[in-house]
């Protein structure tokens, strides 16, 4: 269970005053223009829009990104950080595509709670249960969010039930919605008895709040019309009667999601669920390790990396591992020892992603998401610490799905491959195999498009045109066990052993069988279909 318990230990304000969240959704149900009524709420931008203006700039810098346009899909994740009503928002965005599934999960674990985003006409959808499952593993605390309210959308009750029912979480309203489609009006905030009415004319204006003396109040005559007055009555009494009363504890658990119902183009219930996120979303947590957790309050410093991203500014080849603290005070220039190879790190040039651009970070405090410059020393799941030899845990990397083959079109710069598939494998962008017979490398991925991606950037970034092909194999394990019994294994399994970049072993087949005999006939190995990256 979590630690996220109401006597956890008291934090210095400035770490208490954090709140690190991920937004979760299937593809258009409004994350893009939530995460930008954010930012623009939280002072980050003037201006609605430039966060998509900005995101095109950037990805009209190569083809690449150009792809990812044309599909519609954020294939890479980043942070965002802007500040709200005294508290600092880490906003860490995860890739939507169910192709990237990997990588989103790893971006969930350095996040302390998510918003999950709905259509309020469509529900919950394929991709928003996935992703909640995710979250579940964990025990995140969600915030629910039912966008597009401005629009028909499905009675309230219903998609309440929906969300009870597909996801087995209590759903407790803290607004519910007057009206739909045409005639939505607002909503009435259950949490302060309020009501909040819509402005149409004016997108990116905050909604007007009117303070109500509960629902018997005659002010809200004067700005409800009379039969939707009546229906929000008789439908919040029913409400009251059949749905759980808000339990924060019940929040913090992950037990009990609170729902909002707004409409994010129209920045409207984007400012209360902002609020919500500030009230009741987690402090930072404490983070899983061995041999011992990582306490926010401790006082030393303490981080893990779970994304690394190469090239993210053309002009400079750097790669960015970005770094989430699980404790501590950080400052520019701090030494740190890198856990994994005993080494000291001086953090010199560390950046803050404020939703602008990319800025010095100067200090950063347990919770924030810092990104470090370097040139491929930090890996996915590495932790950072003050000197303790302390390694954080349960950031996994799964076996791929699909398997490839891969050859450079110009076998002059075959060289240049192994070089641009260790940088991939490092990302965690893809698994990296090299078979003991033969020569090349083999590819595994979890989702088919991460090759033509894969193929783009390895053409863009090295200027090395490749091609996938299908290979024998279409399963990979790793292997483990005593030294004596691995070795005699692939003494005698050559022909399917290969070695992913850390050195491991891997068995590669195309039968399911295969992996049955040897569990049976070997066991004192272990096949397993992920492994913890460290
Ligand atoms: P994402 O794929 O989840 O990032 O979704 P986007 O933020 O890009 O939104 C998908 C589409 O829905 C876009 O055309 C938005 O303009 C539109 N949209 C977003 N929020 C609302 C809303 O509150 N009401 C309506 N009617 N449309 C919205």
């Amino acid at each position: 269970m979590s630690d996220r318990s109401a006597n956890a230990p008291t934090l210095p304000p400035e770490i208490a005053r954090r709140r690190t969240f991920a937004i979760i959704s299937h593809p258009d149900a409004g994350k893009t223009t939530l995460t930008e009524k954010f930012l623009l709420y939280g002072g980050a931008i003037q201006m609605a829009g430039q966060v998509r203006a900005k995101g095109e700039a950037r990805r009209t810098r190569s083809d690449f990104m150009k792809m990812e346009q044309d599909r519609g899909i954020s294939v890479s994740a980043s942070a965002m950080s802007f500040d709200f009503d005294g508290y600092r928002f880490n906003l860490v965005d995860t890739p939507g595509h169910s192709d990237f599934s990997e990588d989103t999960y790893r971006t969930l674990t350095a996040v302390d709670a998510a918003v999950m985003v709905i259509d309020g006409a469509k529900g919950v959808e394929s991709q928003t249960r996935k992703l909640f499952e995710v979250c579940r593993l964990r025990d995140l605390p969600i915030l629910t969010f039912c966008n597009k309210m401005d629009r028909e959308s499905r009675d309230t009750f219903e998609i309440i039930d929906e969300i009870q029912e597909n996801l087995a979480i209590d759903v407790t309203p803290a607004s519910w919605p007057i009206g739909q489609g045409r005639e939505f009006v607002g909503s009435y905030d259950l949490i302060n008895d309020r009501l909040d009415l819509m402005e149409r004319a004016d997108r990116n204006k905050v909604a007007q709040s009117i303070a109500i003396a509960g629902l018997d109040d005659p002010k809200l005559a004067d700005h409800v019309p009379a039969h939707l007055l009546e229906q929000l009555c008789e439908e919040v009494e029913m409400a009251r009667g059949l749905l759980p009363a808000l339990d924060p504890q019940a929040v913090l658990d992950g037990t009990m999601t609170p729902i909002w119902f707004g409409s994010a183009i129209n920045s409207f219930g984007v400012r209360d669920l902002m609020a919500g996120i500030a009230r009741l979303g987690p402090q930072p947590q404490p983070q899983r390790a061995t041999p011992r957790q990582i306490g926010p309050e401790e006082g030393k410093v303490a981080g893990f990396v779970f994304k690394v991203q190469a090239n993210m500014d053309p002009k400079h080849r750097d790669r960015v591992a970005f770094l989430r603290l699980a404790s501590g005070h950080f400052t520019r220039g701090m030494k740190l020892t890198h856990v994994r190879s005993k080494k000291a790190m001086t953090v010199s040039a560390p950046v803050l992603f404020l939703a602008a651009d990319r800025e010095l970070a100067e200090e950063a405090w347990a919770g924030d998401i810092i990104g470090i410059p370097n040139h491929g020393q930090l890996r996915i799941g590495d932790t950072l610490t003050e000197g303790e030899a302390l390694r954080v845990t349960g950031i996994p990397s799964f076996a791929p799905e699909l398997l490839n083959s891969v050859r450079a079109l110009d076998p002059m710069k075959a060289k240049h491959l192994d070089k641009a598939l260790m940088q991939f494998a490092e990302e965690g962008a893809a698994k990296v195999f090299k078979p003991m017979i033969g020569s090349g490398f083999i590819v595994g991925v979890v989702g088919a498009l991460q090759f033509e991606v894969l193929a783009s950037r390895i053409e863009l970034e090295y200027g090395l045109p490749v091609r996938f092909e299908g290979s024998q194999f279409t399963s990979a394990r790793w292997v483990t066990g005593p030294k004596d019994k691995l070795a005699r294994f692939v003494e005698g399994n050559k022909g399917h052993i290969a070695h992913d970049n850390d050195g491991d072993v891997v068995y590669l087949t195309r039968l399911q069988w295969d992996i049955d005999r040897i569990e049976r006939d070997h066991p004192d190995l272990t096949l397993s279909a992920t492994k913890e990256m460290m």
